[in-house]
């Protein structure tokens, strides 16, 4: 289940049941939560769907991840989704401009859960060498959650395998039992991310109290003076 069955026994292991030398490699003893927490995530990390997200020039080294020298195939992620509905992973691969950044928060509200994101490139991570610039977004996680960077300008598809191996680490910490870890199992359903309003220049809708603050005491100035 990870690099061969007598590595997954020994991860499940408890410290306190001394299990032989010998055996270890075929007997493991543990509990039933561990046990079960490590079946779901085994089943959830090895089928992770990517949605086909290209916004820019890694996008080519996302495409050369998924070509047989790569292979991304390897980790059960077949094919890139053309649909955010069919994926659960979003890789933005590329500069996020400030027109772009509202279709992504829409893609991304309609992407089903459990999701993640994975921000490919210095673009997405923060702007990269565009980070001034009039049309860029100074980084994706300003408006959408993300749970991997992986930084390059591009990357290559060396070091976004190594992030698909750090979000299927990041899958294994995840736990049934403790609901914080999984919120896509809490009664009520989680709230969709506020759509950016594209105007003279981005609005993140979360910060409108902040502009109406800024205009209102504006304007109480300019009545005063
Ligand atoms: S990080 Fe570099 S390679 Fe990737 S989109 Fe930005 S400029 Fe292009």
């Amino acid at each position: 289940m990870t690099n061969s069955d007598g590595d997954f026994l020994h991860e499940l292991h408890h410290p306190d049941v001394p299990v032989p030398e010998a055996v270890r490699s075929v007997v493991t003893v543990t509990s039933f939560g561990k046990l079960m927490d490590a079946i779901y995530n085994w089943g959830r990390r090895n089928s992770v769907w990517p949605m086909f997200l290209g916004l820019a020039c890694c996008a080519i080294e996302m495409i050369a991840t998924a070509s047989s020298r790569f292979d991304q195939a390897r980790f059960g992620m077949e094919l890139l989704r053309a649909s955010p509905r069919q994926a659960d992973l979003m890789i933005a691969s590329g500069t996020v401009t400030k027109k772009m950044i509202v279709p992504i928060v829409r893609l991304y509200n309609q992407m089903s859960e459990p999701k993640y994101v994975l921000a490919m490139g210095a673009c997405a991570i923060g702007g990269g060498p565009f980070k001034e610039g009039y049309s860029v977004v100074s980084g994706l996680d300003k408006y959408i959650p993300v749970d991997i960077y992986v930084p390059g300008c591009p990357p290559t598809p060396q070091a976004l395998l190594y992030g698909f191996l750090m979000l299927h680490k990041k899958i294994d910490g995840q736990s049934l039992g403790n609901r914080n870890s999984v919120p896509w199992y809490s009664r009520t359903p989680g709230e969709d991310v506020p759509v950016p309003v594209l105007g003279p220049d981005i609005i993140d809708p979360r910060q409108a109290y902040l502009l109406r603050r800024a205009t209102t005491t504006a304007s109480e100035a300019h009545a005063s003076a």
